[in-house]
């Protein structure tokens, strides 16, 4: 890239695309000259591509064939900080280019001229009298709140013709008006007064407003324990970087926890903030894009791809329960948004906060090392205690076949439902059983495409692979044997916990949060808050309930299985654990009355469960971090991943094995090279899948010998190749 910052008529320009060429093209600057960084039109063998002016042309081909840039769309410019963001991320993901600008350019129509466009939403009044047809245009205009659509989104998304909808605009159902044609978001008000906040949560949100308005790059861990007012702390940090008239990001790893954020921000700023994600239709996010690029937006909410919005001047980035592991997008370009954010931020003079309750192992070092601040809060707001843990010795436990709630929990439970209180039993499986299996031949049912068992979801009576999806209707005869009626689900998933619950505990009003049952983010959104509201007795859970929810009457959480996450032989299993039980048993006590966590298990002198049970966390992410290093894992050495995936088995292992041998380029930076080995999942839709993991010490050029190694061969047709820098397994 160069410095220039304008290019005149006719000058040779550089044009980046998002066409798979490798490189950036060389055009020439229309009349008028053009910004470098700015979004053009230009011709492509024969049709039109948008692009962006990387930087000077580099020449050396035949001048008079080179073509003029069509036009420059209305579009911010990209700024150098974005596109030197891009550019690193690039390098360090071994993502191609192309593949890197798709990402900074996720905005539908961005190319389109601002002309006049309608734009459909709610209307004033209900007939109460519609066709099926009508009536999902309705539904999902409810289950977007007051979301604007234009009419071919709307029609999409309801599965009807635009008639359909026009017809509704007759009736008055639904409104038609001119779009909000880009126009910039409400300010926020930072010098709004906030809630009073705490000695310890003042200390924390002063240190963060001085590192944002000392405008340099540096990130901070802000560590606490579910309730001890993170949030509250780290909108301090937001509004310090609006008072200084620049742009902050929020990420958070979860759909669901959005609406909740999203009145928090207008409770403290007195408007809403842009928001960013799958659920957000395309007229908005085309706003979001654009106003992101000319500065219409001060606070941006979202999931990790807000990462990549083309931000004028960000100055804050807040990755909120940093250590989830939805941040790694695991699609096309493999990134971490962790990492990721961190790397934006020292390239724009931004200040990061990476905000926890149980930080992953990677920034608990890095905090330590001293490249990361650090800022605790130890107690929880206001009354509310840290729950009680205790471990439920299973071995002791009678259980009668197909229970999974034993006498001890059970009794927790009662006494909580006798209270006016609500208890939440944790299982982090979907469905009703996870294996089903066949008692005259012992066959398992499998999915056809994938390694992957099929489980039992009884509430869609089918099959379900949590792999790629395939569901089958649940056969009547075993698959393999064609005996019938012998088919019978082994352990338990939610809903046939949900089950026991209901045998066992009949008075009990019972609500199963689990991700596969909510047909809307909407519908999600309205069962936590029911539940909130004192809805349910009995919460049954998977994963989704340990993120971040608030539910005041919540005294008890139960945990089903606290082996569950130890078994298998990752490296991160023991991490994930500890984050998984803490964060889950911290969503009880949350009010004013002290919670308490069981945890049921079957060895309660495992270190891991020590550890959670004990709450002493600095020992163990020492005792962590030690046998990482002893190791030589991340973060005290580096790890790649090459997944190889074919159809044919024969050709990923032929394949794999050959790039095993040819490894000088490697060995050259010390690198060693292991498998190729079945990747963790090893046949997904039908395509057989291998690993080879590269493991390097920590200072070692790790990129440019992988780009060297993998570029000795080219992989046979059909076989894909995927590399994954700082694989989130190993
Ligand atoms: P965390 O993000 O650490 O889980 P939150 O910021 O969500 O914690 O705070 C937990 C609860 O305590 C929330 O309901 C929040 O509104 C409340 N809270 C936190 N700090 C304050 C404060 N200073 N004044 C009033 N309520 C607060
Ligand atoms: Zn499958």
């Amino acid at each position: 890239m160069t410095d220039r910052d304008f290019f005149h008529d006719g000058e040779l320009v550089a044009v980046l695309t998002t066409e798979p060429l490798g490189r950036a093209l060389d055009y020439r600057a229309p009349a008028g000259g053009c910004f470098a960084g700015a979004f053009v039109e230009v011709p492509l063998g024969p049709r039109r591509v948008m692009g962006v002016v990387w930087g000077a042309g580099e020449g050396g081909f035949d001048p008079a064939r080179i073509r003029p840039v069509t036009r420059v769309l209305d579009a911010a410019p990209m700024g150098a900080a974005m596109r030197a963001f891009l550019e690193r991320a690039a390098d360090y993901t071994l993502t191609p280019m192309p593949a890197m600008l798709r990402l900074a350019t996720r905005a539908p129509g961005l190319a389109d001229p601002p002309g006049p466009r309608k734009v459909y939403r709610k209307g004033w009044s209900a007939p109460d009298r519609l066709t099926d047809a009508r009536t999902r245009v309705l539904e999902v205009l409810e289950d977007y709140g007051g979301a604007a659509f234009t009419l071919g989104e709307l029609a999409g998304l309801a599965g009807v013709s635009s008639g359909v909808v026009k017809g509704l605009v007759k009736q008055g159902a639904v409104a038609e008006e001119d779009a909000p044609r880009d126009v910039p978001y409400p300010r926020l008000d930072p010098d709004q007064p906030g809630k009073a906040l705490a000695d310890d949560q003042a200390g924390a949100a002063g240190t963060l407003r001085a590192a944002v308005a000392g405008g340099r790059y540096g990130t901070t861990l802000l560590k606490g324990v579910t309730g001890s007012g993170k949030t509250e702390v780290y909108l301090e940090a937001v509004a310090e970087c609006l008072r200084q008239g620049r742009q902050a990001l929020v990420l958070l790893p979860e759909i669901a926890l959005t609406a909740e954020f999203l009145n928090r921000v207008e409770d403290r700023f007195g408007a809403r903030p842009g928001e960013w994600h799958s659920g957000v239709t395309q007229t908005e996010r085309r706003r979001l894009w654009r106003m992101a690029g000319e500065g219409g937006v001060g606070l941006v909410v979202g999931a990790r791809s807000a990462l990549f919005l083309p931000f004028r001047d960000l100055g804050l980035i807040v990755v909120d329960e940093e250590h989830d592991s939805s941040y790694k997008q695991e699609d096309g370009a493999l990134y971490n948004a962790r990492d990721m954010a961190v790397l934006r931020a020292s390239l724009c003079d931004a200040q990061v906060v990476l905000a926890s309750a149980t930080p992953c192992l990677e920034t608990w070092v890095n905090a330590e090392a001293g490249k990361y601040a650090r800022i605790d809060l130890t107690s929880r707001f206001g009354v509310a205690e840290l729950p009680e843990m205790r471990a439920i010795d299973m071995r002791a436990e009678t259980l009668e076949p197909s229970r999974w709630i034993g006498p001890t929990l059970a009794a927790g439970v009662r006494a909580r439902i006798k209270a006016g209180e609500q208890a939440l039993l944790f299982l982090n499986r979907r469905g009703y059983a996870p294996v089903t299996i066949c008692r005259a031949c012992g066959h398992q049912i499998g999915c056809a495409h994938c390694d992957a068992r099929m489980v039992e979801h009884r509430f869609l009576k089918r099959l379900v692979c949590h792999q790629c999806g395939e569901t089958t209707p649940m056969p009547e005869t075993c698959p393999s044997c064609g005996v019938a009626g012998r088919l019978a689900p082994v352990g338990p998933g939610v809903e046939r916990l949900a089950e026991e619950v209901a045998e066992r505990f009949p008075e009990a009003r019972v609500a199963v949060l689990s991700s596969d049952l909510f047909a809307s983010a909407r519908a999600l959104k309205d069962k936590i808050g029911e539940i909130a509201g004192g809805g349910a007795d009995i919460i049954i859970g998977t994963q989704l309930v340990a993120k971040g929810h608030n539910f005041p009457l919540l005294t008890l959480v139960g945990v089903i299985d606290a082996d569950l996450g130890l078994q298998g032989s990752d490296l991160r299993a023991a991490e994930r654990t500890f984050q998984l039980m803490r964060q889950v048993s911290g969503r009880a006590g949350r009010g004013e009355r002290p919670g308490l966590a069981l945890l049921q298990t079957y060895q309660p002198e495992h270190p891991v469960i020590r550890a959670i049970l004990s709450g002493e966390e600095e020992a163990f992410w020492r005792a962590e971090a030690a046998e990482r290093q002893a190791a030589g894992m991340p973060p005290f050495g580096r790890l790649a991943g090459i997944v190889l995936s074919s159809p044919d088995v024969q050709a990923v292992f032929d394949f794999g094995n050959e790039l095993a041998r040819r490894d000088a380029p490697l060995r050259r930076i010390g690198a060693q090279v292991f498998g190729p080995a079945p990747a963790p999942i090893a046949r997904v839709r039908g395509r057989h899948r291998v690993r080879l993991l590269v493991k390097a010490a920590k200072g070692a050029p790790l990129q440019a010998a992988l780009a060297e190694w993998v570029g000795q061969l080219r992989p046979p047709n059909n076989l894909r190749l995927a590399i994954d820098i700082d694989p989130q397994s190993f």
